[in-house]
């Protein structure tokens, strides 16, 4: 199996976070026992985690046990720092980066890694993803938005048309959700309803501005936790163009036809979630993710698609792993 939706942490020192930003940059404090910790942002818990976020040796080790060939690792979004001032977070990129090369070092066969980019400088952003693809990563990870800019902003836009044109892949992640110091507060709402939602509008975005009609059709953009509520409310924005001129005005063809330029991962949890979702996507056009460490995560990774009865043994191995050596070119 290979699993193109997993995330990692460095250890970063309070000190080395302080050094860029004091209150939004991330830092690990580990517990005594070596096993546990926490994300911190500033002197605020962020999220508990485990050994497996920091990690490499003990990661495999689970890897093993989950039976996941290759594990694809990308930063956990709190990382990004969208809203830091661009050269810092450029400056800051780079060293993730460099930090995510060297976690996957000791095990080049198991693990490779995603690139985060200083996203709210395209030129930064393109420089940093072309100096990380040299350095070992296979492709990049990116937030669905920057502030108030959806996929759909020509600065958005243009960083995808490089993407395209230097053929590096693209993974989406939803972050920063709409609504979480509001009516979401309680419950994990920001996790459960506007991720999913955030997904959805990054794919939309895309397709109703006309932006694919614009990015060269080598783009390879995958989306994840299945896209979101994408699938499932795809007919409702086919509707929608068909009956309103403002919905289409932007957007020559009807919004499933962009479908087959996505992909997505799998990571939706039940079965009738995952028939739809490959129906509209297409088989060829879902992998598998497992969001692990996180316990949002699939458990027993690739059990959902292992399970699958109404896709055949070529459909599950091309989810399982098939899709994903094609999509990040990982032969060889
Ligand atoms: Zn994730």
């Amino acid at each position: 199996m290979i699993d193109i939706h997993a995330h990692f942490l460095p250890q970063i020192s309070q000190q080395e976070a302080a050094a860029v930003e004091r209150e939004r940059a991330p830092w690990l404090r580990i517990d005594a026992s070596g096993e546990t910790g926490q994300i911190m942002v500033g002197e605020r818990e962020f999220r508990p985690v485990y050994r497996a976020l920091w990690d490499a040796d003990f990661r495999v080790s689970e890897l093993d046990a989950q039976g996941i060939a290759l594990q694809l690792v990308c930063a956990t979004p709190i990382m990004f720092g969208y809203a830091w001032e661009p050269a810092r977070a450029a400056d800051w990129a780079a060293r993730m980066n460099d930090k995510a090369v060297a976690f996957c070092a000791g095990h080049p066969t198991r693990l490779k890694a995603l690139a985060q980019v200083p996203l709210q400088d395209t030129r930064l952003a393109c420089a940093e993803a072309r100096r990380a693809m040299a350095a070992g990563c296979v492709g990049v990870q990116i937030g669905n938005h920057v502030g108030d800019k959806d996929l759909d902003h020509p600065d958005l836009v243009d960083f995808l048309i490089y993407c395209a044109e230097n053929h590096i892949p693209v993974l989406v992640h939803p972050w920063d959700m709409m609504g979480g110091a509001g009516r979401m507060k309680q419950w994990m709402m920001p996790w459960l309803v506007a991720m999913a939602a955030e997904t959805q509008l990054g794919m939309m975005s895309l397709i109703l501005s006309g932006a694919l009609e614009r990015i060269p059709e080598s783009l390879k953009i995958c989306f994840a936790h299945g896209g979101g509520s994408f699938a499932y409310l795809l007919g409702r924005a086919d509707n929608a163009w068909k009956h309103r001129d403002i919905v289409r005005k932007d957007c020559p063809r009807p919004p499933s036809e962009y479908a087959r330029r996505l992909h997505t991962d799998g990571i939706v949890f039940d079965p009738r979630a995952l028939r739809l979702l490959t129906e509209v996507m297409g088989v060829g056009n879902v992998m598998l993710g497992s969001d692990y460490p996180f316990p949002l995560g699939e458990q027993q990774v690739g059990e959902l698609v292992r399970g699958a009865d109404f896709l055949d043994a070529c459909q599950r191995q091309a989810i399982l792993s098939d899709n994903a050596r094609t999509f990040f070119r990982l032969n060889g």
